[in-house]
């Protein structure tokens, strides 16, 4: 049977997936992966790590039986906005220095100096700071001229380096370049003169191609070391921001997800970079004549948490049983009932309000008020943000359905809340952990013609998969909507005291 050999190079983990041409997943492995994190806020890994979970992977389908020459093509989506300088011969000339790693502060400014912040957004899209992969070349040059003068090649993503070794070419994805601080968003090509206005050396950026595109072919060396067969053609693959919203299906006009993990974000395809709203950012997506607009949440999963360690009365942890007892607790109170309202700015806000300052607050609490209301007060306010993000990123058009991803959606309660403040309706996949695999591996039904297109192969592959699926209850649309109104004017008003506190 042929199968996609789809790979997510995470941050905390390497996963390889089969995934047969009727979307079926077969043989999943991961691997995990080692960070380090130095003193002053350094984070890095070894690309040669990742490569050996790769190795490990294959090791693991082959002694299970798998032939190598089932594998139609090999796809990938990994971690983006790195900084991996690589020698000639492919080998890494340092760690490779990650996203979370903002070390570059000084460097940005510095940037800026050559461009104003308005036409450096205007050309990729988004803002620069210190994360990004432009400025950390600057910061290698500076600070570490002999790497600097051996670099051969930069790769942008975790698997650009697995692509690396694999065919022997330096390539990566718009969606990964989207946020280096170096790509011309509408283009989709490299803004050169800035890069070389700044003194990079433009020929060590990576060939840019679009995620079906084939980067090359398995080497006879790569098919030694990893099973594969040579000649095996290998895509370009796909960032993980790109790949997850494909795997949620997410890839026309219209259609939106929400990530509640820890933190979150919300994302949707835009035609254009969305200039109304501070704080979004855009990602370049897979169909080509269209960009995937995203706005990050600083509270999410985590006001899930703090509500579950403050309201299940268990002080030490927010443990399966914290949440478990938080939704009893939650599935009791009637909307209808509730008084109380909840800024959910624990963690100050980047999206929908930009203020770090800002913080959680309780309104409207009475005597009457329950443990049970004010933990569904701060569900609440996190679903009156995402419908404000919604609000933000849709502009103009209609949505008609929600993903949920991340943890956050195991909560039945928070879903329908997301529904009924939304007046949306809310889906939740159930194989969730497999979707930026399935969002890569959609890449590769595109290229051997498996699906006509991305929305092909979300219609085949996707919606079929098991769905809860929560409906917005029209009796309660009326006390949603009137209590949407008034969390509005919450911030407003509560921000002149925030500097305060
Ligand atoms: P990340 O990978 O960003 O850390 P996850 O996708 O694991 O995030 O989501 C973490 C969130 O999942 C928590 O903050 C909480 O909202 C939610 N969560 C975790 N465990 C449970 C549970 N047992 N029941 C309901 N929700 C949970």
């Amino acid at each position: 049977m042929p199968y996609v050999a789809s790979f997510d190079i995470g941050t905390t983990a390497a996963k390889g997936v089969l995934v047969a041409r009727d979307g079926t997943i077969h043989a999943e492995v991961t691997m995990t992966v080692e960070t380090h994190y130095g003193e002053a806020g350094q984070v890095e890994q070894s690309p040669e790590q990742w490569w050996q979970a790769v190795l490990s992977i294959c090791q693991r389908w082959w002694e299970n039986g798998i032939s190598p020459n089932d594998v139609a093509m090999i796809s990938f989506s990994g971690q983006m906005q790195d900084c991996i300088p690589i020698d000639e011969a492919g080998r890494p000339v340092r760690p490779a220095i990650l996203y979370s790693d903002g070390r570059a502060a000084r460097q940005a400014e510095q940037i800026k100096a050559f461009v104003s912040e308005a036409e450096l957004r205007r050309w990729t899209g988004n803002h620069l700071d210190g994360s990004m992969t432009f400025p950390k070349l600057l910061w290698l040059k500076e600070k570490e001229p002999e790497q600097y003068d051996r670099t051969h090649a930069v790769l942008i993503s975790s698997k650009d380096f697995v692509i690396r070794k694999l065919t022997g070419a330096c390539v990566t994805d718009p969606t990964s370049a989207a946020t280096t601080g170096m790509m011309d968003l509408e283009n989709r090509s490299w803004l050169a003169a800035l890069v070389e206005r700044c003194g990079i050396r433009l020929e060590l950026l990576p060939t840019l191609l679009a995620a079906d595109e084939i980067a090359g072919e398995v080497t006879d060396q790569a098919a030694l070391e990893t099973g594969f067969a040579a000649g095996t053609p290998v895509l370009c693959g796909v960032g993980d921001a790109g790949a997850t919203t494909v795997g949620a299906g997410v890839t026309e006009i219209g259609s939106m997800y929400v990530y509640l993990g820890t933190t979150g974000w919300a994302a949707m395809p835009s035609e254009r970079v969305t200039g109304k709203a501070a704080g979004l950012f855009h990602l370049a997506h897979l169909p080509k004549d269209l960009l995937i607009a995203i706005a990050p949440l600083s509270n999410a999963g985590n006001a899930h948490a703090w509500a579950a360690r403050v309201f299940a009365d268990d002080p030490q942890s927010a443990g399966s049983e914290a949440y478990a007892r938080l939704e009893q607790l939650m599935k009791s109170c009637s909307p209808h009932l509730q008084d109380a309202y909840f800024l959910p700015y624990l963690h100050g806000e980047r999206c929908p309000v930009q203020d770090p300052h800002a913080s959680g607050c309780y309104l409207g609490l009475r005597p009457t008020t329950t443990r049970g209301q004010m933990a569904r007060a701060v569900l609440e306010g996190v679903a009156m943000s995402i419908r404000q993000v919604r609000d933000l990123l849709a502009g103009a058009n209609s949505v008609e359905q929600m993903t949920l991803i991340g943890g956050g959606s195991r909560s039945a309660v928070w879903n329908q809340l997301l529904a009924d403040v939304c007046n949306t309706r809310v889906v939740v996949p159930e194989n969730a952990a497999y979707l930026p695999s399935l969002g890569s591996a959609a890449a590769a039904f595109v290229r051997l013609g498996w699906a006509a297109s991305y929305a092909d192969f979300a219609d085949k592959h996707l919606k079929r998969q098991p769905l809860a699926v929560y409906q917005p209850n029209p009796q309660h649309r009326p006390v949603y909507e009137q209590r949407y109104q008034t969390f509005l004017q919450l911030y407003p008003a509560l921000k002149p005291l925030f500097g305060n506190l």
